[in-house]
């Protein structure tokens, strides 16, 4: 059993000062402002004070590639996901949705299996898998490779959910490039669980408008691989402001968008817009891979090594591909650059996505009979300590 005290506490809603929290059997037990009484508390049970330090809810990534030396499209393996959720959970980051880019049929079954297995040891850190794609429109297909890039071909997509389905929580493709029977056959048979989200896409207004209407509840990266918001065609970015229920991620590690687009997305989505860290490898970026066809480097800060902006992935076409970052960045980011609450960053790394995968009443606050995923984070969103199901992970 574990006692929190004298920590600055975001429940998800609101903040607590002077608040002491109560861990037992990795839930929280309660959350209290009362001061607690030494006399009250067991000789088992650990004291931990937090000098008023935050106290936040663990984050939820539902898009990130790798950890640190590893990412999954290069190792599609139970030990590679673990690895990755071990390199974001000592980040803050104590849910996650492994990503597997644009690849073969074969590798993202592989994939999705390994991730089936570590959903089974951990199903509140690794609750299943991101497809982020095949099924895209070329002319948007960001830094993913031309030769995965494709439609379905014939008995594909009952390949692909014939095994494992359970274990998709998100499947990125673009609705333009499918035919209508296509369509039908992924709502059909894909599982409950499933959520389609719209992304490097090419869509008009009206195109995406439709999906979002008929079943795709999730844009992917607002901006990125995305028709562009214009003033005769308002593109899949005009339709996602306009719509009154989609929800978008967006990358805010200052060089996908500029921070001031995440400031105005905000300011129009409210609760409909989420942070995901697109981390390819993070913490320590690593100087060069393959991703595909494409050569992939790390290119440090052009403007010195900042703190608050470790750099960025571009690969031999000149493209962004992926971030360099975790979760905990994209916040500090959001408040330092981009001039959000705190309140607004923490919802949109945790309370948010949480929701959106169904798991909010189990993750993303921290009130009693949630899941103890627990950050110590100090005045300037630094770190301090992880506790993902109440164990220490940093
Ligand atoms: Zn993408």
């Amino acid at each position: 059993m574990n006692y929190f005290v004298n920590a600055t506490v975001f429940t998800g809603v609101e903040w607590l000062t002077g608040a002491s929290v109560r861990v037992d059997n990795s839930r929280i037990q309660e959350v209290s402002t009362a001061n607690i009484v030494l006399s009250d508390v067991p000789d088992n049970a650990s004291i931990i004070d937090l000098n008023g330090d935050y106290l936040v809810p663990g984050m939820v990534d539902l898009q990130l590639y790798g950890g640190s030396e590893i990412f999954l499209n290069e190792q599609p393996t139970p030990e590679a996901v673990r690895h990755i959720y071990n390199s974001h959970a000592r980040n803050g980051t104590t849910t996650l949705l492994p990503t597997i880019h644009s690849t073969s049929l074969d590798i993202m079954q592989q994939a999705m299996a390994a991730v089936q297995v570590v959903r089974n040891e951990n199903p509140f850190g690794v609750p299943g898998i991101h497809l982020e794609g095949p099924y895209f429109n070329p002319i948007k297909r960001g830094a993913h490779s031309p030769a995965f890039v494709r439609t379905p071909a014939e008995g594909e997509l009952e390949a692909l959910f014939s095994t494992n389905a359970d274990v998709i929580r998100i499947l990125t493709l673009a609705p333009e490039v499918l035919t209508p029977e296509q369509r039908q056959t992924i709502q059909a048979r894909k599982h409950a669980n499933t959520l389609l989200s719209l992304g490097h896409s090419n869509a008009t207004y009206r195109q995406a408008m439709d999906a979002f209407e008929s079943g795709i509840p999730l844009a992917t990266h607002l901006y990125n691989a995305m028709r562009g918001f214009e003033s005769r065609e308002p593109g899949v970015v005009g339709a996602v402001f306009d719509h009154p229920n989609v929800r978008a991620s967006i990358i805010a590690d200052g060089y996908h968008c500029d921070l001031a687009t995440t400031r105005i997305a905000r300011r129009l989505l409210g609760d409909r817009l989420f942070l995901i860290s697109d981390a390819l490898f993070a913490n320590p970026p690593r100087p060069s891979f393959t991703l595909g066809q494409f050569v992939v480097h790390f290119e440090p800060d052009i403007n010195g090594s900042s703190q608050s902006r470790p750099g960025r992935y571009v690969n031999d076409e000149g493209k962004l591909a992926g971030s360099a970052i975790t979760l905990i960045d994209c916040v500090r980011l959001c408040v330092e650059r981009a001039g959000l609450s705190l309140t607004d960053a923490l919802r949109m790394a945790s309370t948010v996505p949480a929701e959106i995968i169904n798991l909010g009443h189990v993750l993303g606050k921290i009130q009693s009979g949630y899941v103890a995923n627990l950050v110590r984070l100090d005045q300037r969103l630094a770190v301090k300590a992880v506790w993902s199901s109440g164990e220490t992970r940093a």
